[in-house]
C-alpha cells in the first residue's frame, strides 16, 4: 500500500478510497498537497513557468543594463572629446592673447619714442599741446592691459 508524503512523515496509516485524489488523513486535515496520486503535473508546470519568467526577467534586465552601459560609455567619450577640443581652443586663445599683448607692448614703446621725438618740434602749426595730453593719457593707460592668463 503506497503512503503519501504527509502520512510517511507523520508515521500515519495512509488509506484512501479507490479513485480518491487524497488520502483519508489529508482529507481530514484539509491538506490539498496529498500527493497520493503522484506529483501534480500542473503544479510542476506552473513552477517551471515561474522559474522561466524570473530567468527571462533577469536576461531582459541584463540586456537593458548592457545598453545603458554602452550609451553611458559613448556619452563619456563624446563629452571627453568635446572637453579636449574646448581645452585646446582655450590654450590657443591664451597664446594668441599673449602674442597680441607682446606686440602691443613693442608698438607702444616705439610709439612713445616717436611721440617724444615729434613733441620737440614746438614751432609746428599743429596743436601739439592737446595731442601731447591725449598721447600722455593713452600711454598711461598701458597699466590697464590685463595680465597674461597663462605663461608663454
Ligand atoms: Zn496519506
Ligand atoms: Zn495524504
Amino acid at each position: 500500500m503506497p503512503s503519501c508524503m504527509r502520512c510517511r512523515e507523520n508515521s500515519l496509516t495512509c488509506r484512501a478510497p479507490p479513485g480518491a485524489k487524497r488520502c483519508g488523513e489529508c482529507t481530514r486535515v484539509g491538506n490539498m498537497q496529498c500527493g497520493l496520486d503522484g506529483p501534480d503535473p500542473r503544479a510542476l508546470q506552473r513552477e517551471r513557468a515561474q522559474i522561466e519568467a524570473v530567468e527571462d526577467e533577469a536576461i531582459a534586465l541584463d540586456e537593458e543594463a548592457a545598453a545603458l552601459h554602452a550609451a553611458a560609455a559613448a556619452e563619456f567619450a563624446a563629452a571627453a572629446t568635446a572637453a579636449a577640443a574646448k581645452s585646446a581652443a582655450a590654450v590657443e586663445k591664451s597664446q594668441t592673447a599673449a602674442a597680441h599683448r607682446r606686440r602691443a607692448q613693442r608698438q607702444r614703446a616705439a610709439f612713445q619714442a616717436k611721440v617724444t621725438k615729434i613733441l620737440t618740434h614746438e614751432d609746428s602749426a599743429i596743436d601739439w599741446a592737446s595731442m601731447k595730453a591725449d598721447f600722455a593719457s593713452f600711454l598711461e593707460s598701458s597699466a590697464a592691459l590685463p595680465a597674461p592668463s597663462v605663461a608663454s
